[in-house]
């Protein structure tokens, strides 16, 4: 079987009984950063081979991940935080493990996504989530649309870019338009920013703008 297991987006208590039980039984794990998942494996005195899989795996580790699992070995996939496949490795190994007849068992757990959504207080019955907003090519439009949206918009966004991308959101929402900036969930400097864009960018300017972030619009 191959498990795709979710685990903590920060805090390593964040991690269900059933994720310890399936990654303490397994054969062998796929994770993105050895170094990473060793961290949270040693907090469960969880001993593991662990192989790498990430975004630049080429089909060839697919392959061999397949024959794995074909010889008859239960196989975990991890990413470095959260659930494996959102906005992260783990799609391409799914599909090809279907197409095989392979058995895909999801671990449910963390992910930033719906962990910040929870706590925005908008109306989240539905939503739309549009993974990595772009660097460049293809900002300006995304920020447009999200302006139109009559859904919750949700995205992700890095440290280095969170206060480009705010000032360029500044220009196309309306002034009174309600956002939640969450950063660093679940870790030691979480912080929920909440207002207009051009109260939460104050408020960021105002703080050391470090850490991950998830940026959520509330609709029209
Ligand atoms: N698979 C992960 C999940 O299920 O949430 C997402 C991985 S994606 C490569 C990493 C991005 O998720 C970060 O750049 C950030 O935007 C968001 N993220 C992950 N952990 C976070 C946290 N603790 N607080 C805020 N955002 C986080």
């Amino acid at each position: 079987m191959l498990y795709i297991v979710a685990t903590p987006i920060g805090n390593l208590s964040d991690i269900t009984f059933r994720a310890i039980e399936v990654l303490k039984s397994v054969d062998l794990i796929l994770c993105e950063d050895t170094r990473q998942t060793k961290i949270l494996l040693d907090r469960y005195c969880i001993v593991k081979q662990l192989v790498s899989y990430h975004q630049h795996s080429k089909i060839e580790k697919v392959d061999f991940i397949i024959s794995e699992l074909k010889n008859g070995k239960n196989i975990a996939l991890v990413s470095d935080a959260g659930t494996p496949g959102i906005s992260d490795p783990g799609n391409m190994l799914v599909e090809a493990a279907v197409k095989e007849g392979i058995q895909v068992v999801p671990i449910p757990g963390p992910s930033a996504v719906v962990t910040a959504l929870s706590a925005s207080g908008f109306p989240t019955d539905n939503f739309i989530f549009y993974g990595f907003m772009p660097h460049k090519k293809g900002k300006e439009t995304l920020i447009k649309k999200i302006a139109d949206n009559e859904m919750v918009s949700v995205f992700y966004e890095s440290t280095h870019r969170i206060m480009k991308t705010l000032e360029k959101m500044k220009n196309f929402l309306e002034p009174e338009r309600q956002i939640v900036v969450c950063r660093e969930l679940t870790k030691k400097f979480e912080t929920i920013y909440r207002g207009t864009v051009s109260e939460v960018l104050e408020k960021l300017s105002k703080d050391k703008v470090l850490g991950e972030f998830v940026v959520i619009i509330r609709n029209k």
